[in-house]
């Protein structure tokens, strides 16, 4: 904005300023400079030379910035434009956790549903206890009635099919749609699949039920996802999911999810090189992001492979995107999208089917860890176990920790998750969400930078 303009603008000043409170100053790292990060409104600026000192100093001050003083300079008008100073009457974490309890406790049902346990691929780091648990047609049938019941007040239905792998019982999925678009104004639905039967003829019956969006994983090029995720007789499965992937995203919104190891930790300029090919050959349809695979269980061989901190796993993030940007390949580096912040278990209104009917409050539980149900279909009573579960998850809150409360990543992290706070062997694994937010903060901020500098976009304090 020109400043005169900007002047014009500062005129609506109606208070003294502060700093927000979820600023965060990144130091210069590889040619970038100091950034100033807002956590809640995902602004960022570039703080030009000496790691930012002015604005450092700025931000620092103890006293509230007066109207006039915020006037007078165009630095501070910047600052207050973007929203890194708040007037001072302004309680941002209040905002913050209204916003949140809104979308807890607003309209809309939502439903988690696995309509089976069993899985096509053997991939090596899996937690789930291995199981041939199907949903049955009765199960489906009282799932169905009980939507019905809860159609009677919610008009929106927002539906996640999980697993196992869906997919395997692609009949209880479509019976189950059919349902539910009969019941409600209103179905959006998301699968998350392995993406081996997710071929043309597939995508166009969810897209024709409306689960329009998908998560597909593939590890890597061909050599080290076909080791990772084989199929359970040894098989390579990378040719067939990349053909699903390249036909249904011309259907559906679809993310691919790549997992990386200990191993693959060495070869960024690999990884690089399969999302270049990734964009290319999807026509830059699909967005993918990567995950590194932590230990969420003590199974062995989920821990065996299960090693990456994030700490090296931020370096190695850092090594994939910005050698390929600074190199001119398609790759879309990780960003941190708005959310609701809401984790789905803490929400009344939402609730995770298992394929025998048991439900749960958190769509890990049914896989084999930590497994506590919050009742089953077949009922609509709860035992005082399960009730007492229930509530625990329900009365959970994001500010769970005094840490949390000041935390300037509250907007981010959300408090991390509820079912690893509320386990009885939570020592040490809270902090798990502090050590992944501190580490992956300033590399994916530094990776926007890189990206918003080669498209000649960033607005830059000097
Ligand atoms: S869990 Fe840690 S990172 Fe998350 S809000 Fe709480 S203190 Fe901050
Ligand atoms: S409890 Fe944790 S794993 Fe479960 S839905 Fe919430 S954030 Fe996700």
């Amino acid at each position: 904005m020109p400043p005169d303009a900007q002047r014009r603008r500062a005129d609506d000043l109606d208070a003294s300023q502060i700093p927000s409170r979820f600023n965060l100053v990144i130091p210069s790292h590889d040619r970038i400079p100091a950034l100033l990060f807002n956590t809640r409104t995902r602004q960022l600026l570039a703080l030009g030379t000496e790691e930012g000192a002015p604005v450092r100093d700025l931000l620092g001050r103890r006293r509230p910035l007066s109207i006039s003083e915020v006037q007078r300079d165009p630095l501070l008008i910047e600052l207050w434009e973007q929203g890194f100073l708040v007037p001072e009457y302004r309680d941002e974490l209040a905002e913050l956790l209204v916003e949140t309890r809104a979308a807890r406790f607003g309209p809309g049902a939502g439903l988690t549903i696995l309509p089976t346990l069993r899985c096509n691929l053997a991939c090596r780091y899996c937690f789930s206890e291995p199981t041939a648990m199907d949903m049955t047609r009765e199960v489906a049938e009282l799932l169905a009635s009980r939507m019905k019941e809860v159609a009677s007040r919610e008009e929106i239905l927002r539906v996640t099919w999980f697993g196992g792998e869906p997919l395997l019982r692609l009949d209880t999925i479509k019976h189950l749609s059919r349902e539910f678009l009969r019941a409600f104004d209103t179905v959006t639905g998301y699968i998350v699949t392995n993406g081996l039967l997710l071929t043309l003829r597939a995508a166009r019956d969810l897209v024709a039920l409306g689960i329009r969006a998908a998560q597909v994983t593939i590890d890597g090029p061909r050599d080290f996802h076909d080791v990772r995720r084989p199929l359970r007789d040894g098989g390579g499965t990378f040719d067939t999911i990349l053909r699903n992937l390249c036909g249904a995203s011309s259907l559906m919104r679809i993310a691919v999810r790549v997992n990386v190891d200990e191993e693959m930790l060495d070869h960024p300029k690999r990884l690089a090189a399969f999302l270049h090919f990734l964009d290319e050959r999807t026509e830059g349809r699909v967005q993918a992001y990567i995950v590194p695979v932590i230990g969420i269980c003590d199974r062995p061989a989920s821990m065996r492979f299960a090693n990456v901190s994030w700490e090296r796993f931020a370096v190695f993030l850092w090594e994939v995107y910005a050698s390929a940007m600074r190199e001119g390949a398609a790759v879309k580096p990780p960003w941190m999208s708005p959310s609701s912040g809401t984790c789905l278990a803490s929400r009344p209104a939402s609730v995770t089917v298992a394929p025998d009917g048991q439900l749960y409050r958190c769509w890990e539980e049914p896989s084999g860890h930590d497994e506590q149900p919050v009742g089953h279909l077949s009922r609509d009573w709860l035992t005082p176990r399960e009730e007492s579960h229930e509530m625990r998850y329900l009365a959970w809150e994001e500010t769970h920790t005094p840490e949390c409360r000041q935390c300037a990543m509250l907007p981010l992290c959300m408090g991390g998750c509820a079912r690893i706070s509320l386990s009885s062997n939570r020592r040490g694994k809270v902090a798990e969400s502090c050590m992944r937010w501190r580490a992956m903060i300033p590399t994916i901020t530094r990776l926007k930078y890189l990206e918003k500098r080669l498209q000649g976009g960033l607005v830059s304090l000097t």
